[in-house]
Protein backbone atom coordinates (compact mmCIF):
# COMPACT_ATOMS: atom_id res chain seq x y z
CA UNK A 1 0.00 0.00 0.00
CA UNK A 2 1.10 3.62 -0.93
CA UNK A 3 2.39 6.24 1.34
CA UNK A 4 2.88 9.56 0.62
CA UNK A 5 4.95 12.55 1.97
CA UNK A 6 3.48 15.91 1.63
CA UNK A 7 4.18 19.33 3.47
CA UNK A 8 0.72 20.45 5.00
CA UNK A 9 -1.23 22.91 7.63
CA UNK A 10 -3.60 21.37 9.76
CA UNK A 11 -6.71 23.20 9.07
CA UNK A 12 -9.47 21.42 10.68
CA UNK A 13 -10.69 18.32 13.10
CA UNK A 14 -12.89 16.47 14.53
CA UNK A 15 -12.32 14.21 17.57
CA UNK A 16 -13.99 10.55 17.29
CA UNK A 17 -14.00 7.88 19.24
CA UNK A 18 -12.07 8.32 22.44
CA UNK A 19 -8.64 8.86 21.26
CA UNK A 20 -8.81 9.34 17.20
CA UNK A 21 -9.09 12.67 15.61
CA UNK A 22 -10.16 13.61 12.26
CA UNK A 23 -7.61 15.80 10.57
CA UNK A 24 -8.03 18.68 7.11
CA UNK A 25 -4.96 19.34 6.29
CA UNK A 26 -4.13 21.67 3.55
CA UNK A 27 -1.57 20.64 1.39
CA UNK A 28 0.40 23.01 -1.85
CA UNK A 29 0.58 20.48 -3.90
CA UNK A 30 -2.19 18.88 -3.01
CA UNK A 31 -5.10 20.70 -1.66
CA UNK A 32 -7.18 19.37 0.76
CA UNK A 33 -6.81 16.40 2.81
CA UNK A 34 -8.94 14.05 5.22
CA UNK A 35 -7.18 11.91 7.18
CA UNK A 36 -7.59 10.13 10.29
CA UNK A 37 -5.17 10.22 13.06
CA UNK A 38 -5.33 7.42 14.81
CA UNK A 39 -4.63 7.16 18.63
CA UNK A 40 -3.58 10.80 18.53
CA UNK A 41 -5.07 12.24 21.69
CA UNK A 42 -3.34 9.54 23.76
CA UNK A 43 -0.57 11.69 25.66
CA UNK A 44 2.11 8.90 24.54
CA UNK A 45 1.35 9.65 21.17
CA UNK A 46 3.75 10.00 18.58
CA UNK A 47 1.15 11.54 16.33
CA UNK A 48 0.17 14.02 19.53
CA UNK A 49 2.39 17.22 18.22
CA UNK A 50 1.24 17.37 14.54
CA UNK A 51 -2.92 16.48 15.32
CA UNK A 52 -3.17 20.23 16.32
CA UNK A 53 -4.21 22.93 14.86
CA UNK A 54 -1.90 25.18 12.66
CA UNK A 55 0.37 22.76 12.81
CA UNK A 56 2.50 22.90 9.71
CA UNK A 57 4.60 19.57 8.70
CA UNK A 58 5.45 16.85 6.49
CA UNK A 59 3.20 14.44 7.35
CA UNK A 60 3.84 10.90 5.74
CA UNK A 61 0.22 9.42 4.23
CA UNK A 62 -1.34 6.36 4.40
CA UNK A 63 -3.62 5.65 1.53
CA UNK A 64 -5.94 3.05 1.04
CA UNK A 65 -8.35 3.76 -1.73
CA UNK A 66 -10.55 6.43 -0.45
CA UNK A 67 -9.18 5.93 3.36
CA UNK A 68 -6.43 8.25 4.11
CA UNK A 69 -4.49 7.49 7.57
CA UNK A 70 -1.49 9.80 9.26
CA UNK A 71 1.59 7.26 9.82
CA UNK A 72 3.92 10.02 11.21
CA UNK A 73 4.57 13.53 10.41
CA UNK A 74 7.99 15.28 11.03
CA UNK A 75 6.51 18.70 12.97
CA UNK A 76 7.86 21.92 11.07
CA UNK A 77 6.29 24.86 13.22
CA UNK A 78 3.54 24.73 16.07
CA UNK A 79 2.98 28.58 15.56
CA UNK A 80 3.09 27.87 19.42
CA UNK A 81 1.91 31.66 20.35
CA UNK A 82 -0.77 31.58 19.05
CA UNK A 83 -2.36 29.50 22.00
CA UNK A 84 -1.73 31.68 24.26
CA UNK A 85 -3.58 35.04 22.62
CA UNK A 86 -6.97 34.93 22.34
CA UNK A 87 -7.59 36.98 19.61
CA UNK A 88 -4.66 35.68 17.76
CA UNK A 89 -6.29 32.50 17.94
CA UNK A 90 -9.97 33.57 16.73
CA UNK A 91 -8.23 35.00 13.77
CA UNK A 92 -6.05 32.17 12.96
CA UNK A 93 -8.74 29.82 13.08
CA UNK A 94 -11.16 31.92 10.80
CA UNK A 95 -8.16 31.85 8.53
CA UNK A 96 -8.28 28.15 8.09
CA UNK A 97 -11.76 28.05 8.44
CA UNK A 98 -12.14 30.30 4.76
CA UNK A 99 -9.12 28.52 3.34
CA UNK A 100 -11.19 25.47 4.15
CA UNK A 101 -13.94 26.68 2.39
CA UNK A 102 -12.12 26.96 -0.90
CA UNK A 103 -9.78 24.15 -1.00
CA UNK A 104 -10.23 21.00 -3.29
CA UNK A 105 -9.15 17.65 -3.08
CA UNK A 106 -6.36 16.74 -5.19
CA UNK A 107 -6.55 20.50 -6.35
CA UNK A 108 -2.62 22.57 -5.39
CA UNK A 109 -3.08 26.18 -4.57
CA UNK A 110 0.18 27.13 -3.74
CA UNK A 111 -0.54 30.34 -3.21
CA UNK A 112 -3.16 30.12 -1.00
CA UNK A 113 -1.32 28.18 0.78
CA UNK A 114 1.44 31.02 0.89
CA UNK A 115 -1.27 33.84 2.20
CA UNK A 116 -1.88 31.10 4.80
CA UNK A 117 1.49 30.18 6.08
CA UNK A 118 2.42 33.99 6.18
CA UNK A 119 -0.36 35.34 7.75
CA UNK A 120 -0.19 32.70 10.35
CA UNK A 121 3.84 33.34 10.49
CA UNK A 122 2.97 36.84 11.56
CA UNK A 123 0.03 36.42 13.85
CA UNK A 124 2.37 34.14 16.01
CA UNK A 125 5.64 35.54 15.72
CA UNK A 126 5.44 39.37 14.70
CA UNK A 127 4.15 42.51 16.67
CA UNK A 128 1.63 43.34 13.79
CA UNK A 129 -2.08 44.52 15.02
CA UNK A 130 -4.05 41.36 14.42
CA UNK A 131 -6.76 43.09 12.68
CA UNK A 132 -4.50 44.43 10.54
CA UNK A 133 -3.26 41.04 9.61
CA UNK A 134 -6.82 39.98 9.74
CA UNK A 135 -7.56 42.73 7.03
CA UNK A 136 -5.17 42.09 5.16
CA UNK A 137 -5.67 38.51 4.72
CA UNK A 138 -9.44 38.55 4.17
CA UNK A 139 -8.37 41.21 0.93
CA UNK A 140 -6.07 38.60 -0.74
CA UNK A 141 -8.21 36.00 0.30
CA UNK A 142 -11.38 38.05 -1.87
CA UNK A 143 -8.71 38.09 -4.49
CA UNK A 144 -7.69 34.44 -4.78
CA UNK A 145 -11.65 33.68 -4.54
CA UNK A 146 -12.32 35.42 -7.72
CA UNK A 147 -14.22 38.38 -5.51
CA UNK A 148 -11.78 40.70 -5.63
CA UNK A 149 -13.63 43.79 -5.24
CA UNK A 150 -13.62 46.84 -7.37
CA UNK A 151 -11.66 49.87 -5.71
CA UNK A 152 -11.00 52.40 -8.35
CA UNK A 153 -13.86 51.80 -10.93
CA UNK A 154 -17.77 51.89 -9.89
CA UNK A 155 -19.06 48.27 -9.63
CA UNK A 156 -22.29 49.61 -11.36
CA UNK A 157 -21.49 51.92 -13.65
CA UNK A 158 -17.42 51.02 -14.56
CA UNK A 159 -16.27 54.36 -14.50
CA UNK A 160 -12.94 55.56 -12.83
CA UNK A 161 -14.16 57.24 -9.40
CA UNK A 162 -10.65 57.63 -8.03
CA UNK A 163 -11.77 61.67 -8.58
CA UNK A 164 -15.12 61.46 -6.56
CA UNK A 165 -16.04 62.71 -3.15
CA UNK A 166 -18.58 60.73 -2.51
CA UNK A 167 -18.58 57.21 -2.69
CA UNK A 168 -20.06 54.04 -0.97
CA UNK A 169 -19.03 50.47 -0.70
CA UNK A 170 -21.55 47.79 -1.76
CA UNK A 171 -20.23 43.73 -1.67
CA UNK A 172 -22.70 42.61 -3.54
CA UNK A 173 -22.63 44.95 -6.54
CA UNK A 174 -18.87 44.10 -6.52
CA UNK A 175 -17.08 46.90 -4.88
CA UNK A 176 -16.88 50.51 -5.00
CA UNK A 177 -20.49 52.39 -6.08
CA UNK A 178 -20.50 55.96 -7.61
CA UNK A 179 -23.48 58.67 -5.45
CA UNK A 180 -24.96 58.35 -9.24
CA UNK A 181 -25.86 54.77 -9.54
CA UNK A 182 -28.38 52.99 -7.05
CA UNK A 183 -25.29 52.07 -4.38
CA UNK A 184 -26.99 50.82 -1.49
CA UNK A 185 -24.12 49.99 0.34
CA UNK A 186 -22.45 52.55 3.13
CA UNK A 187 -20.15 55.59 2.52
CA UNK A 188 -16.55 54.49 2.08
CA UNK A 189 -13.77 56.69 2.35
CA UNK A 190 -10.90 57.41 -0.12
CA UNK A 191 -8.10 56.51 2.35
CA UNK A 192 -9.53 53.19 2.63
CA UNK A 193 -9.58 52.62 -0.73
CA UNK A 194 -6.34 53.89 -1.10
CA UNK A 195 -5.28 51.09 1.67
CA UNK A 196 -7.43 48.13 0.01
CA UNK A 197 -5.39 49.08 -3.29
CA UNK A 198 -1.96 49.23 -1.41
CA UNK A 199 -2.53 45.76 0.68
CA UNK A 200 -3.23 44.11 -2.87
CA UNK A 201 -0.22 45.17 -4.28
CA UNK A 202 1.86 43.38 -1.23
CA UNK A 203 3.74 40.45 -1.74
CA UNK A 204 2.26 37.32 1.41
CA UNK A 205 6.02 38.13 3.08
CA UNK A 206 5.45 42.03 3.49
CA UNK A 207 1.92 41.81 5.23
CA UNK A 208 3.79 42.34 8.74
CA UNK A 209 4.14 45.86 7.19
CA UNK A 210 0.14 46.86 6.75
CA UNK A 211 -0.34 49.54 9.33
CA UNK A 212 -3.66 51.05 9.67
CA UNK A 213 -4.99 54.18 11.94
CA UNK A 214 -7.58 52.53 14.17
CA UNK A 215 -10.48 54.76 12.05
CA UNK A 216 -9.80 53.17 8.60
CA UNK A 217 -9.22 49.47 10.94
CA UNK A 218 -13.13 50.50 12.00
CA UNK A 219 -14.15 51.41 8.57
CA UNK A 220 -12.32 48.67 6.92
CA UNK A 221 -12.94 45.47 8.48
CA UNK A 222 -16.47 45.48 8.28
CA UNK A 223 -17.07 46.19 4.47
CA UNK A 224 -14.49 42.93 4.15
CA UNK A 225 -16.36 40.60 6.56
CA UNK A 226 -19.32 42.14 4.88
CA UNK A 227 -17.85 40.99 1.43
CA UNK A 228 -16.59 37.48 2.39
CA UNK A 229 -20.40 36.98 4.11
CA UNK A 230 -21.91 37.32 1.07
CA UNK A 231 -19.11 35.13 -1.08
CA UNK A 232 -19.80 32.51 1.15
CA UNK A 233 -23.50 32.23 1.50
CA UNK A 234 -25.01 33.64 5.06
CA UNK A 235 -26.04 29.94 6.15
CA UNK A 236 -22.10 29.45 6.21
CA UNK A 237 -20.33 28.10 9.45
CA UNK A 238 -17.58 30.70 9.00
CA UNK A 239 -19.80 33.95 8.57
CA UNK A 240 -20.84 33.15 12.05
CA UNK A 241 -16.94 32.84 13.15
CA UNK A 242 -17.13 36.03 11.07
CA UNK A 243 -19.50 38.23 13.11
CA UNK A 244 -17.44 37.15 16.37
CA UNK A 245 -14.49 39.16 15.61
ZN1 LIG B 1 -21.55 54.31 -11.01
Amino acid sequence: MPTELTQAIVTGYTDYKDNDRMLTLFSASRGRIDCKARNCRKPTSRLLACAQPFVFGEFELFENGERITVNACDVRETFYPLREDVDRFMIASLCTSLCNNIIERESPDEALFSLLYHVLSFLAYSESDPTDLLIAFLLHYLDHAGYRPSLTRCAVCRRDVRSDAVLFFNAEAGGVVCAACPHGGKPVSKLALEAMRRILLLDHDALNKVVLKPVLREEMLPLLKNACANMLGASDRTVAMLDRI
